[in-house]
């Protein structure tokens, strides 16, 4: 039994066959540069990759061709137990609490929230158009807002004329809630226990924390879009809106310039240069001082979130961490778990410092708090929450 797992984007399609029991990939890969001169496909299966450099001028093109290479070079879909095809949503809206089969209806619920996820859910949408017409297993939605639909109205909220939330549907949706939800349960199952208070750390290029109490997401740091809280390789995260005023007024900045800026050009990215923390951590070594300054910044952030967390919780029982920078980079762990010791936090510097793909406790017996590393695996649990539906 398999699912084909599709995360749609304006010019790539990113693609995995997952057995959602085991959790193997069984095929991956990846269509980019889509509608541009040059485009390149690359499937990998059996420890071998094909590549093709060749224009691919629409998504429709995109998955035809993979569709093909499923074919001549395997594994063979229908052999391969093909049951769903299972796609990222990034905004779900109010609409969504959890993954949707596609019909008419889902589909055009996910078109009309294109003003909430004018960045991704077009693009999302040519995947699920295409994908509709060419594979005739059900079409899964599922959603990076779900499991942050039901957070208390006290996180959900901001505070703004009630008539223009309500009109234009401000709110609090979360994102990247596939990866907490999927890492909150890992948690709970390694841990043998369900009544925890949990913050999930998710620090990738894009990073959110949730806080999460007896398995239900209580607040969460991306707010109406994935641009609000920590400090991400190119974004902001939290910054004062006045920002946008003070840009608008006295730089002459047009709306598109200032997404650009706050979202694809700020961040580490705007601090050092670099988006990457491997490279904002070499230049750190090296003694460069805007590296050093924005490391500082960022564990700021994060810090004032793992304390706000705590309150609004009223305790804290575990804190993971997750994605590139969560799962590799032990020297920003260490520089957060440091400004934690004194509420009680210890671990184990050792434990701390191995690389590893597998989920791993790195505190001590002995702490306030437990502390761990859990590998997130959004394909597998996009397969997961498919199967479910269907
Ligand atoms: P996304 O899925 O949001 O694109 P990832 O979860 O793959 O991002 O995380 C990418 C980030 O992880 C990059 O900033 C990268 O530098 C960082 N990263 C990966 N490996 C390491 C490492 N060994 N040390 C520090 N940062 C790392």
């Amino acid at each position: 039994m398999t699912v084909l797992v599709i995360n749609s984007g304006s010019s790539s399609i990113k693609y995995q066959l997952v057995n959602p029991e085991t959790g193997e990939s069984i095929a991956s890969g990846l269509v980019e540069r889509i509608g541009e001169p040059e485009g390149h496909i690359e499937h990998n299966y059996n420890g071998t990759t094909t590549d093709i450099n060749e224009p691919v001028p629409d998504h429709g093109v995109g998955l035809r061709e993979v569709i093909r290479l499923f074919n001549e070079v395997g594994p063979n879909l229908d052999e391969a137990g093909i049951k769903a095809v299972g796609h990222r949503v990034v905004q779900g809206g109010k609409h969504f609490d959890k993954a949707a089969v596609i019909d008419d209806r889902v589909e055009g619920l996910i078109e009309e929230l294109i003003p909430l996820g004018p960045l991704h859910n077009p693009a999302h949408l040519k995947g699920i158009k295409v994908a509709r017409e060419l594979f005739d297993v059900p079409n899964v939605a599922v959603f990076d807002t779900a499991f942050f639909q039901h957070l208390p109205a006290e996180a959900a909220t901001y505070a703004i004329d009630r008539e223009v939330a309500e009109k234009y549907q401000i709110r609090r949706y979360g994102a990247h809630g596939t990866s907490h939800q999927f890492i909150s349960r890992k948690v709970t199952e390694m841990l043998g226990r369900d009544d925890l208070k949990q913050i999930v750390l998710h620090l990738g290029n894009g990073a959110s924390v949730s806080a999460v109490v007896n398995g239900e997401a209580v607040d969460t740091s991306m707010g109406l879009t994935p641009l609000e809280g920590l400090v991400m390789g190119t974004r902001t995260g939290d910054i004062d809106p006045a920002a946008v005023f003070h840009l608008a007024r006295q730089a002459g900045m047009s709306i598109d310039e200032l997404d650009t800026l706050f979202n694809k050009q700020s961040g580490l990215k705007g601090l050092t240069g670099s988006n990457d923390m491997r490279s904002v951590w070499e230049m750190a070594h090296e003694g460069n001082e805007n590296a050093i300054e924005a490391l500082e910044v960022y564990i700021h952030r994060l810090l004032k979130y793992v304390g706000s967390y705590t309150a609004v919780m009223g305790g804290l029982d575990v804190l993971t961490f997750t994605a590139g920078v969560g799962e590799n980079s032990w020297e920003t762990r260490k520089m957060l778990l440091d400004r934690l010791a004194p509420f009680g936090v210890k671990y184990d510097a050792d434990k701390n410092m191995v690389r590893s793909k597998e989920p791993r406790v790195i505190s001590t017996p002995d702490s306030a708090v437990t502390v761990l590393v859990v590998p997130t695996n959004e394909e597998l649990s996009i397969a997961q929450q498919a199967m479910e539906v269907i």
